[in-house]
């Protein structure tokens, strides 16, 4: 029995996921999921090789394909009655993203007559959401376009990225009660990802002492971050998550920062580009 919260990583790659697997994480409590983050192509066998059932609820942070296409499977399960309905927690901005990417087909499957979305409980989140009496903060982050990429924070515990570049401000507004921050890292950065040297050359040292990096190359690459001084996630690797230090509500409207909830925001000509998922 491992009590308390934790955070494994079922996968840790990058787009070309290979034995890394595509970047994805499961929130635990008291050893069961209780939320999944993100679900590529490999999220969900691999769910079911770890916890023997499929998930329950997710949140998904972006539409890049290593991130939502286990989706379609998820969906092929739920509608021949082999899963339960799973509660989908999906930023507002990139609601239609989603839709046109996985979901606009007339006939999503030979059997039966019903929409895509009605196999799934589809919760919009604009600056957070509840999930079994928690509050888990949304904020935008830095990852191709304004309003495309979001993290999420549950406070005290952890804060985790997703595809992102260096978000240093967001950090220290969002990880400010002592929370594990794990962080797209490659050892190479480019414009959509961080880099081993952007996260030397942007994070103050306390931050850079509560990372874990995830969303790398290759093995190779995630030695050479070792190397460098840095924690790394590794596939199927749980992390315990601190005690909170005090209870968490949502923020009063005043005081969110208007990140989220602003318009969809159409997909410009780069996000086809292979590498930068
Ligand atoms: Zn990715
Ligand atoms: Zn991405």
């Amino acid at each position: 029995m491992n009590l308390g919260w934790a955070l494994r990583f079922i996968g840790t790659g990058a787009s070309n996921g290979g034995t890394l697997g595509h970047s994805a994480a499961v929130l635990e409590r008291n050893g069961e999921p209780v939320l999944l983050i993100d679900c590529g192509q490999d999220a969900l066998p691999r769910f079911h090789d770890t916890y023997g059932e499929w998930p329950r609820a997710i949140f998904i942070t972006h539409v890049h394909l290593d991130h939502i296409s286990g989706l379609e499977q998820l969906h092929g399960r739920i509608a021949l009655g082999q899963a339960d309905p799973v509660r989908l927690y999906v930023p507002t901005p990139i609601i239609r993203q989603l839709h046109e990417r996985i979901a606009n087909l007339p006939h999503p499957l030979a059997e039966g007559r019903k929409n895509f979305w009605d196999r799934f409980r589809f919760i919009p989140v604009a600056q957070g959401f509840w999930h079994e009496e928690h509050w888990f903060d949304v904020f935008e982050v830095r990852h191709h376009a304004p309003g495309f990429a979001h993290g999420l924070r549950l406070s005290g515990h952890f804060l985790y990225t997703g595809d992102t570049r260096p978000i240093p401000e967001v950090l220290r507004h969002y990880a400010a009660s002592d929370e594990r921050i794990f962080h797209d890292c490659s050892l190479k950065g480019n414009p959509s990802h961080t880099g081993l040297d952007d996260v030397q050359r942007e994070y103050e040292a306390d931050l850079r002492d509560r990372l874990v990096l995830y969303h790398y190359e290759s093995e190779a690459a995630a030695e050479r971050l070792v190397e460098a001084g840095f924690s790394v996630a590794r596939p199927g690797q749980r992390f315990m998550l601190g005690a909170a230090r005090h209870m968490h509500a949502p923020p009063v409207l005043s005081s969110v920062p208007a990140t989220n909830g602003s318009a969809a925001v159409a997909p410009g000509p780069d996000l086809s580009r292979r590498g930068f998922e």
